[in-house]
């Protein structure tokens, strides 16, 4: 063994070659690496340093405040964060870009300059580094600054669909390379197209006369700033679907649209679509006078009225405050629904402006009244923020949102939200209309309608013959009343 050596890590503990000295301790590689690629703002200067140094008075410093010269800073720009090699992240990450993005003269697509700014913002710029890697992100970028392929969306359809290019496609329009769509829209295009590219021709043609004109020419009349829900996208695929199942069906036994008639319908909705999923479609080839006239029969409503226990609702509540192991954004997002009737698609859609601090209160604004939460999820809220503060993972995302998405740029998605709630039995719809018995208890009716979106008649309604017990949170109903000075 070379002396400078020893068989023991003194930081981690096993029984490995320990070359480096840090600290007065003998550490192993990978403790070193571990060390170099974290830097923490140095006690003495505040500066993002990595703290392996000792000050005068023992602290441990960085190394200009111990006044020794550095052995890690990067070989560029001499910056200690995010260490790689021999470099910083955001050195690194500027050559990534430089190389990736430049255009046939060497120089950065001007669109896409946009894009590499925007990377540079990350907080960790290593994994902007990591993310250039994955194809076909990396290749695609650079057939689009070399001019190989349009810088468009329609080269970001050919890519196909997954997570990783919505991903992909999201990033291109946060940073400004790309024009602002309906992402779930145009991949409810993709999905769609897709499966009916597969079905014979003569079904093809009638599904996409349907799809085009019925479902897409609707659906694109929506603002850009309220795309479509997850809900409705799943809706229409399965419909597409269904619909192709039903043209099947009809090859099967024989049957031609134009000569469809009541029994053949009835008997296909009975046995293969009781819940009436191709009901638009079958209303439309009527109308359209595709097929003779017959009767659609109309869709039964199965949603259940509100059965939920008083006590069930408190339970959940206290469940939702103590499960560590659900994500916070749900658990908060759960105890809106429960105690403010919020619905899951607009408490994700809550920005941190509509979070306000008020001395010992924290409010927060679901209509145009702010509502002041009681304790208990103030302090869960406050936690979260805590937690959260830095998270964005590129700075100055612009639409704040109070629940970041894993996507950028968007919110946090509702279907992920109900995912997570449901593993605690809890169902929005059910939900909100029993809640508005209870809230109607400790808030007047016209606020009751302003933050859930019920008309205050039907508020009324309810405050009329309920009576609540609100337990530990009935203080909510004094600071209530006294915060909005509005008694009943
Ligand atoms: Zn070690
Ligand atoms: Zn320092
Ligand atoms: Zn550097």
């Amino acid at each position: 063994m070379s002396p400078g050596w020893k068989r023991k890590c003194d930081s981690c503990g096993r029984d490995v070659k320990a070359r480096y000295e840090i600290l007065e301790q003998r550490i192993c590689n990978a403790c070193y690496s571990r060390l170099r690629r974290n830097a923490a703002p140095c006690p003495a200067c505040a500066q993002m340093k990595v703290l392996a140094f000792r000050s005068g008075d023992g602290q441990i410093v960085c190394a200009a405040c111990a006044g020794v010269p550095s052995r890690f800073g990067c070989d560029r720009c001499g910056s200690e964060e995010h260490l790689t090699g021999s470099h910083c992240g955001r050195c690194r990450l500027e050559d990534r870009l430089d190389d990736v993005l430049a255009d046939a003269n060497g120089r950065v697509h001007p669109r896409l300059v946009p894009l590499r700014e925007h990377l540079l913002s990350a907080r960790d710029p290593r994994s902007a580094v990591r993310w250039l890697r994955i194809e076909p992100i990396g290749r695609t970028l650079r057939a689009m600054a070399q001019g190989a392929k349009p810088l468009s969306h329609e080269t970001v359809n050919e890519l196909g669909r997954s997570t990783r290019i919505r991903y992909f496609r999201r990033m291109l329009i946060a940073a400004g390379s790309l024009p602002e769509i309906d992402v779930r829209l145009n991949d409810l295009e993709l999905r769609s197209r897709a499966l009916i590219d597969g079905l014979p021709a003569e079904y093809a043609i009638i599904i996409t006369r349907f799809f085009n004109w019925e479902t897409l020419r609707k659906l694109r009349r929506r603002p850009v700033d309220r795309p479509i829900s997850v809900g409705v996208a799943n809706a229409r695929a399965t419909e597409v679907r269904k619909v192709a199942a039903f043209l099947a069906w009809l090859g099967e036994n024989h049957l031609k649209l134009p000569t469809l008639n009541q029994v053949a319908v009835d008997r296909y909705l009975a046995h293969h679509d009781p819940n009436l999923i191709i009901g638009r479609f079958l209303a439309w080839v009527v109308r359209h006078r595709i097929t003779q006239h017959f009767d659609v029969p109309r869709a039964q409503s199965t949603v259940s009225p509100a059965t939920i226990a008083e006590d069930a609702v408190w339970e959940k509540v206290d469940v939702l405050l103590q499960t560590e192991s659900t994500p916070m954004s749900s658990r908060i997002i759960g105890l809106f629904l429960l105690v403010f009737a919020q619905p899951i698609r607009d408490s994700v859609r809550l920005r941190r402006d509509d979070v306000q601090f008020t001395g010992e209160n924290v409010k927060v604004q679901f209509g145009s009244t702010p509502v002041v939460l009681p304790p208990p999820i103030a302090e869960l809220l406050v936690r979260y923020l805590d937690d959260t503060c830095d998270r964005p993972p590129y700075a100055g995302s612009p639409p704040g949102w109070l629940f970041e998405g894993v996507m950028p740029q968007q919110h946090l998605s509702d279907a992920s939200v109900r995912f997570n709630l449901a593993k605690h039995g809890l169902h929005a719809r059910e939900i909100k209309h029993a809640r508005l018995d209870h809230l109607v208890q400790v808030l007047p009716a016209s606020i009751v309608a302003d933050i859930t979106g019920f008309t205050v008649n039907t508020a009324m309604r309810h405050s009329a013959n309920t009576r609540a017990d609100w337990g530990i949170y009935s203080e909510l109903r004094t600071r209530e009343c006294k915060e909005l000075d509005l008694g009943e």
